[in-house]
């Protein structure tokens, strides 16, 4: 969060990004957390953290949509790299979100298989936003960050045993594009 606040002021340090470091860590990596986000061109981890290299395990795919071997990345940053938080980022505008709601809306222009399948495994958070009434694109992103904890959480059991033994923290955020901003939404376990 110290970096994110040094990257909204537009007064990055850029740590650990120099050829001693590099050095130094290409023996081995011991990350202090692991991040799953979206794609975006825009969410760029290292950069909107201020971190370098060797801070984060980044896993990343369009709308941050768990699968089989994003359960297994990321449980390998637990269990293997013993990283103590997982932080799953979300983000305003986002193209997965809007793809979703426009298959919805039965107005989705992209005929890829796979772009459907990606798509098909946000609806039923975009089910879940109607029925409660919302159809905000950032109130949707928000549920669709919190859901993809919960399913984390619900899918891996090596994670839920790591949070429940107080070894692990997952937290759910949002990043606003034009602010630069990071914001917790939910938090699983102990951040210490
Ligand atoms: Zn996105």
């Amino acid at each position: 969060m110290e970096g994110n606040q040094r990257f909204i002021n537009g007064s990055p340090s850029h740590p650990r990004q120099d050829v001693e470091h590099r050095t130094e860590i290409a023996i081995s990596q011991k990350p202090f957390a692991a991040l799953f986000g979206c794609s975006d061109s825009r969410l760029s981890a290292e950069i909107i953290f201020d971190v370098g290299l060797g801070d984060l395990f980044v896993v990343r795919n369009a709308g941050q949509v768990i699968a089989e071997t994003i359960l297994g990345s990321l449980e390998y940053s637990v269990e293997v790299l013993e990283v103590p938080l997982i932080v799953i980022l979300g983000h305003d505008s986002c193209g997965a979100i809007q793809a979703t709601m426009a298959s919805d809306a039965g107005t989705l222009s992209t005929s890829g298989e796979f772009i459907q399948n990606l798509v098909s495994r946000i609806k039923p958070t975009v089910d879940a936003a109607k029925l409660a009434g919302t159809n905000s694109i950032d109130e949707i992103t928000d549920l669709h960050v919190k859901d993809t904890v919960a399913e984390l959480v619900s899918r891996s059991k090596l994670i839920d045993s790591a949070i429940r033994s107080g070894k692990l923290a997952v937290v759910g955020a949002t990043y606003k594009l034009a602010l630069g901003k990071v914001t917790p939404l939910v938090t699983v376990g102990n951040v210490n």
